[in-house]
């Protein structure tokens, strides 16, 4: 089959890979109909490199048709349109029982000391191959696959495997109290989702970037912009916009790799550059972050208020404000998202013809699995209008 794979720092190759075949009677195997391009891959394209091998396979957000099924799965059979959550999880573990499918027991990697396995996503989940793919093998499908309705096209469901749950439960993280306000950090697809989700409830919803097109997007929604271009400091005009306080909670929908950083940028990228047995060890020990998105999300938030992250960090030595968020005693969440504990939730608003949460209003670009490389480069870029690029194997 075809699929696409990294072979090195922002040099990704559609390729020739075995087909997948069920391994364990747990597994499911899925034709690829849709696969988006994420925020997440973008640190795997640039930064994560030592953590990969070339000919990984990538990509985490994928649906399809179901081709077979191993013999202990049985909620759903060939031919049905299934969407695959990012995270693997058995959905009868001790934390799976909590809903903490991102921590599942049974797929943790401890080996690396990470939890639940992830599609695509480096040795440090497992090294379980993507869904950038015309095939995608699904491990624990006893539990993972989502059933939705035949009729509507993908990109009314495929967010359900990453980019709404993601949303959703920053949303949650972020407990802004009723009536009150929050700031989303990033307008990518995640920060995108993040803002309509908090103003569909109830939420006065205010959202930074320094991309045109994002920023515009996010308007069409009802989000109050601010242009980081134009701003030297996003805190305080935050607080302007809220009586001197700053919003009751905060979203950072940026991560590791925000704009505004260049010591830890060039850090970065000094590390990416080294041989793997030398980066690894660098990066498991001393990494750091570009931080200029979080210490903002920190100088924003109000007194008492709550940070959610949902941008991705893997700093092991970041420096934070202590003294900051300890007297302005802010509550912190953030984390994987629990993707499958979320579904129930979103299903029946994707499902809704009118479209509360605008899921048609979020792709830039459809592209042919052949053209994911380009789709990686625009993405990344930020050119062309790019906000997010799905892929249709097969077409
Ligand atoms: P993205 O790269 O498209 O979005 C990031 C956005 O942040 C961009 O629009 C960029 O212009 C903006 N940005 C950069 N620096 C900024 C700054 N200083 N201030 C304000 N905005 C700034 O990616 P995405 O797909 O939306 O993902 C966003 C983050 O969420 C990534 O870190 C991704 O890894 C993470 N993520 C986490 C989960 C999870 O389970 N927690 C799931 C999916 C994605
Ligand atoms: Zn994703
Ligand atoms: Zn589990």
């Amino acid at each position: 089959m075809r699929a696409l794979t990294w072979q090195g720092p922002r040099n990704v190759e559609v390729t020739d890979v075995a087909d997948p075949r069920l391994e364990a009677d747990t597994d499911a195997i899925i034709a690829v109909t849709t696969t988006a391009i994420c925020g997440s891959d973008l640190h795997l394209y640039e930064l994560l490199g030592p953590f990969l091998a070339p000919g990984d396979v990538l990509g985490h957000e994928a649906m399809g048709i179901v081709q077979e099924t191993g013999s202990a799965v049985s909620h759903i059979k060939p031919g049905d349109r299934v969407v695959i959550p990012f995270n693997i999880s058995c959905g009868h573990c001790w934390m799976c029982d909590r809903g903490l499918f991102a921590q599942c027991e049974t797929t943790q990697v401890r080996e690396h000391g990470c939890g639940a396995a992830l599609f695509g996503y480096t040795k440090l989940y497992g090294s379980v191959p993507g869904g950038q793919a015309e095939l995608l093998r699904v491990p624990q499908a006893q539990f993972g696959p989502i059933k939705v309705p035949d009729g509507p096209p993908d990109e009314q469901f495929v967010y359900l495997s990453d980019v709404l749950p993601t949303a959703w439960q920053a949303v949650e993280y972020a407990a802004i109290p009723e009536g009150g306000s929050v700031a989303v950090f990033g307008l990518g697809p995640i920060g995108q989702m993040s803002a309509r989700i908090a103003a569909h409830r109830g939420a006065r919803v205010i959202g930074i970037d320094l991309e045109p097109e994002r920023l515009e997007m996010a308007v069409r929604h009802g989000v109050e912009v601010v242009d980081a271009r134009d701003q030297d400091d996003v805190p305080a005009v935050v607080r302007d916009m809220t009586a001197g306080r700053g919003t009751d909670s905060v979203i950072d929908a940026v991560g590791m790799e925000a704009h505004g950083s260049p010591g830890a940028e060039f850090l970065q990228k000094l590390v990416t550059a080294l041989p793997d047995a030398v980066a690894e060890p660098m990066m498991t020990k001393a990494g750091v972050d570009r931080l200029t998105a979080l210490y903002q999300c920190i100088d924003a938030v109000r007194r008492g208020g709550t940070i959610s992250l949902s941008g991705v960090y893997a700093g092991t030595a970041d420096p934070l404000p202590m003294l900051t968020m300890f007297d302005k005693g802010v509550r912190v969440s953030m984390g994987q998202a629990h993707v499958k504990h979320w579904t129930g939730d979103l299903l029946p608003l994707v499902v809704d013809e009118s479209d509360p949460l605008g899921v048609r209003d979020l792709a830039t670009h459809w592209l042919p699995l052949e053209q994911a490389p380009h789709g990686y480069d625009i993405f990344q870029r930020k050119v062309d209008g790019a906000v997010k690029v799905l892929l249709q194997p097969g077409k």
